[in-house]
């Protein structure tokens, strides 16, 4: 089976109003001239229902839930079910920045808790878009070690055919946010996506239907096309996301690329 192509948008915490949330969904909605390619956004969660009621052809997403599900004394919190009920598709999961940074000053989401959520996610339904990446390159290759640790843990005792509807989005974290010094290449990006086929072959016996795996990090309009010439299965944008213009570009370049 084929699977199509997916562009989603990490809103992280922006925008500031729910106005201007709506006004970025609304251009992105009204204007998408998408057929072969899927449209995802994940605002924060305050935005999401109403965002939902503006446009069926953009999928909502969130960019976390609770590591315990349905309802309970946990401050603070909003779990899988919850956004299942306001007909939202996907999670982002893993992502660094809930892992490590300003967000976890002490210590952040760790594998287990990422594995957790993954299986959380996957029992109500929710399609995790599970991140992974390392934070810097060396030349002996070590880092290969860190991302083969991270994704076997992160993925642990989860089925081979629950992985196969996951998306796997490979985001080095040299290569997120404003302070990157560059996105991946295309080439890196390719050799990366071998290595994880080769990771959920060998370790979770996915011989067919390998999950789609898509690239995140500074992605923008210009450089969309070399990434999708080497099997990028989408991406997972963040600044550009919040763009109209930009975001658009990026879609219009996977819809013509077949
Ligand atoms: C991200 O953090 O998920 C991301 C891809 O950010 P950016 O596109 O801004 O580098």
């Amino acid at each position: 089976m084929i699977l199509k192509k997916i562009i989603i948008g990490n809103w992280k915490m922006n925008p500031l109003t729910m106005k201007e949330a709506e006004k970025i969904f609304s251009g992105i909605s009204k204007n998408l001239k998408n057929k072969k390619t899927e449209v995802a956004i994940c605002p924060p969660f305050l935005y999401l229902e109403k965002l939902g009621k503006i446009s069926k052809k953009v999928s909502l997403g969130a960019q976390n839930i609770c590591l315990e599900n349905g309802v309970g004394s946990y401050t603070g919190e909003v779990s899988a079910e919850m956004l299942i009920n306001i007909k939202a598709k996907y999670v982002i999961l893993g992502h660094s920045e809930r892992r490590a940074g300003v967000l976890a000053p002490l210590s952040g989401e760790s594998n287990q808790d990422v594995n957790k959520k993954i299986k959380m996610a996957l029992d109500s339904s929710l399609v995790p878009v599970f991140c992974f990446g390392e934070n810097e390159r060396d030349e002996n290759h070590e880092y290969l070690i860190f991302i083969k640790k991270q994704i076997e843990e992160c993925l642990e005792k989860i089925s081979k055919e629950n992985i196969s509807r996951m998306i796997i989005a490979y985001e080095p974290i040299w290569a997120i946010g404003k302070n990157a010094k560059r996105e991946a290449t295309p080439a890196e990006f390719r050799e990366m996506s071998i290595y994880v086929k080769k990771i959920l072959s060998d370790k979770f016996g996915i011989k067919i239907n390998m999950p789609r795996i898509i690239y995140g990090g500074s992605v923008h309009p210009e450089n969309v096309q070399g990434f999708l010439a080497e099997g990028a299965d989408g991406f997972l944008v963040g600044r550009d996301s919040l763009d109209v213009k930009k975001f658009l570009s990026i879609v219009s370049s996977a819809e013509t690329n077949f």
